[in-house]
């Protein structure tokens, strides 16, 4: 029989619309919750919360792996030149220890901040360095291998279709089976990929099961030129190419007509929100409330540390609840909505809805402690409230994926941080020795 774990003394809550379980415990037993409530129990291994929250483990939609390494690099620009000029410059020069570094870096940083699971768009090369590393760690993700026909200005990055859809066949002979980890098929917008690469791309993600990612209608400009060469708006273009569905995470959602809200409603498509960095690339405020009134599954993520510069779902929480109140009132999107985008959003957007999401007896035992006592929280009691406004992420005292601890008490289990840091330094110096100094500007 496998080791069981209790959490105990713990202010239980099993999700964003349900009331707190006090003085509550949790056992876990083959990394799965088997029981949740007021009990009593003895385990092999016993977990005091003395009196912190349990809840579920937050899930990110929209993060990059590969670019944490490029944090506070292209600060300050509007999206287009800050992709062209410096994000895909800084891609197309990863190795695959660049790419290790910067993927470690990201898993340290959300299992410190409480993220458990994630859904990642990475680079058209060496994924398969990011599936090793993110393995190590024991996060739980969806990795997107990210298609490019099409340069967009920077030729270096692209990459045929057939050879991205072959290398993709590789990946799922290497981690097909993978019980924590699975592959995802990213082609990255509608600028930088030819409509036959997105209908290829959605054909073979179907043919095997696999999640569609994509970026959608971020910038006006963006709309715009997709409008010149489509004469289609954004969304309607992504669904004439197949690009909408249940199966279909579409990241930002900014500037959208009513006709294309209803498209993403009537299919069912995944809204991936990622509020900092819409404010940081100045591309505006997505109508979230009204997409969550019209029933889509909404979700959060850091986007990539260049335009963020974090990737702290605490963060996105409190941004993405105060960001709407000055449009539509101080009703609007409540601290328990937007916790719920933050956790079972997320679960359904990655279809792992009967795994996590919520404390409930038969899913992952994705389980954040968060600590109680900060100055900054004292006396509310009310956690929704606390979690969106009041908490900061390093008031997560411990994180669990799948009933393993990663994180306990400022020290992670899985990852050697003195070790990343000083690794972390000496490849992004690699990486800009290999980077085109012309367009970095550098
Ligand atoms: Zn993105």
């Amino acid at each position: 029989m496998s080791k069981e774990t209790l959490i105990k003394n713990a202010r239980v809550w099993p999700s964003a619309h349900r009331d707190i379980i006090e003085d509550g415990s949790i056992l876990i037993r083959g990394g799965r919750i088997v029981k949740v409530g007021q009990f009593r129990y003895r385990a092999d291994v016993e977990i005091d919360a003395g009196g912190a929250l349990a809840m579920p483990g937050l899930i990110q939609t929209h993060v990059h792996l590969c670019q944490t390494i490029f944090r506070g690099i292209a600060e300050d620009m509007p999206l287009l030149p800050w992709l062209r000029n410096y994000i895909w410059p800084l891609e197309a020069a990863h190795d695959p220890r660049s790419l290790r570094a910067s993927a470690l870096l990201a898993c340290a940083e959300m299992i410190r901040s409480g993220t458990t699971a994630f859904m990642s768009m990475e680079t058209t090369r060496h994924t398969r360095a990011v599936f090793d590393a993110v393995a190590e760690t024991g996060l739980m993700g969806v990795i997107c291998h990210c298609l490019m026909d099409e340069s967009g200005g920077y030729p270096p990055i692209a990459e045929d279709t057939r050879d991205a859809l072959a290398y993709c066949d590789v990946l799922l002979d290497e981690w097909g089976d993978h019980d924590l980890l699975e592959l995802g098929v990213a082609p990255r917008f509608a600028l930088s990929c030819t409509a036959d690469n997105m209908r290829r791309a959605c054909e073979y993600a179907r043919d095997r099961g696999l999640l569609l990612h994509t970026h959608a209608s971020e910038q006006l400009e963006e709309v715009q030129l997709v409008r010149e060469r489509t004469g289609l708006y954004n969304i309607e273009y992504l669904h004439s190419v197949g690009l909408t569905g249940p199966d279909v995470g579409l990241a930002h959602c900014v500037h959208t007509e009513p006709h294309e809200r209803e498209l993403l409603a009537e299919t069912d498509t995944r809204v991936l929100h990622c509020p900092s960095a819409n404010l940081k690339l100045a591309s505006g405020i997505a109508p979230i409330p009204e997409y969550l009134e019209m029933g889509l599954a909404v979700s959060l993520g850091a986007d990539g540390a260049p335009c963020n510069n974090r990737l702290d779902q605490f963060m996105e929480m409190r941004e993405a609840g105060l960001i709407q109140k000055p449009r539509l009132g101080a009703e609007a999107l409540p601290a328990r909505d937007v916790v719920a985008m933050a956790t079972e959003g997320g679960a359904r957007t990655l279809r792992r809805d009967h795994e996590m999401g919520t404390l409930d007896v038969g899913k992952r035992a994705n389980i954040i402690l968060v600590d109680q006592d900060s100055v900054h929280v004292v006396p509310s009691t009310d956690p929704a409230a606390n979690v969106v406004y009041g908490h900061i992420s390093s008031d997560v005292s411990m994180t669990i994926v799948n009933g393993r601890i990663l994180f306990e008490d400022g020290d992670f289990t899985t990852i050697d941080a003195d070790a990343l840091r000083a690794e972390t330094r000496v490849q992004r110096k690699e990486l800009l020795k290999r980077g085109d100094k012309v367009l970095l500007g550098v």
